[in-house]
C-alpha cells in the first residue's frame, strides 16, 4: 500500500541546541523570503511564561514543586503534551514550501532523553502529523556551545552530539528522509537547505 500523498511540503531543520537552526532559518527568510515557523517547544514555554520560572539558569536542575508550576522537566509528560498539540497547530497552519524549526519528533526526543523512558506513550488515537519533505540535521558546531545549566561547553556539546543521534534515529526510523548540514557559514548551510529543497521538487515533478 502506497503512503498517501501529503498536501504540501514542509521541510524541517533539527538539530541539538546551538547549532544554528534558529539563524540559517532567519537568514533563509530574510535573503530568499521563505516563510518560517518557529519552533513549538518555545512557543509553550512564551506562553506558560511565569508558570516555567523559577529555576537558576547557572545552577544544576532542583525539582520544583508547586501546583502552578509547569516547565519541561518538572512536568515532563504534561509539557510534551502540550509542544506537540502546539506543533499540530503549527504544521495546520502551514503552506507549502515552508520551513519548521523542529518536528514532530524534537518533542520526542526531549522527553525520551529527560524521562528516561524507552518510547514515547502515544495516547491512543493519535492524530498524524505531516510527512516531511525532507528533515535537514544541523551538525554540532563546538564554538556555538556556551557553559549554561552549570555546565561546561565541553559537557554541552557532547551531549548535543548524543541528541543529534537520536534525532537522526528518529526521524529515520520514522521512514523520513534526513541530510546531514554540517558546519559552516549561515549563508553556506542555507545554500545547501535550499539546493536540496529544490532537488525534491524537481524529483516530485518528474
Ligand atoms: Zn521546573
Amino acid at each position: 500500500m502506497r503512503a498517501p500523498e501529503t498536501s504540501k511540503r514542509l521541510f524541517v531543520a533539527t538539530g541539538a541546541y546551538s547549532c544554528g537552526k534558529t539563524t540559517t532559518l532567519r537568514h533563509l527568510a530574510a535573503t530568499r523570503g521563505y516563510r518560517v515557523h518557529g519552533e513549538a517547544h518555545r512557543r509553550v514555554l512564551d506562553e506558560l511564561g511565569a508558570r516555567t520560572h523559577g529555576h537558576p539558569p547557572d545552577a544544576p536542575f532542583r525539582p520544583i514543586d508547586a501546583p502552578d508550576h509547569v516547565c519541561p522537566l518538572c512536568r515532563k509528560r504534561e509539557f510534551a503534551a502540550r509542544v506537540l498539540e502546539t506543533q499540530k497547530a503549527i504544521e495546520a497552519s502551514a503552506n507549502d514550501g515552508d520551513w519548521l524549526e523542529r518536528g514532530y519528533l524534537d518533542p520526542v526526543e526531549y522527553y525520551l532523553r529527560t524521562s528516561g523512558e524507552a518510547a514515547y506513550p502515544w495516547p491512543p488515537g493519535e492524530p498524524a502529523f505531516e510527512r516531511y519533505a525532507l528533515v535537514f540535521l544541523f551538525a554540532v558546531m563546538p564554538e556555538l556551545q556556551a557553559p549554561r545549566w552549570g555546565r561546561s561547553s565541553e559537557a554541552r556539546g557532547d551531549e548535543a552530539e548524543r541528541i543529534n543521534q537520536r534525532l537522526g534515529a528518529l526521524y529515520r526510523a520514522a521512514g523520513f528522509e534526513v541530510v546531514d548540514v554540517g558546519p559552516g557559514t549561515v549563508e553556506e548551510r542555507a545554500e545547501l537547505l535550499v539546493s536540496r529543497a529544490r532537488l525534491d521538487g524537481t524529483a516530485r515533478g518528474a
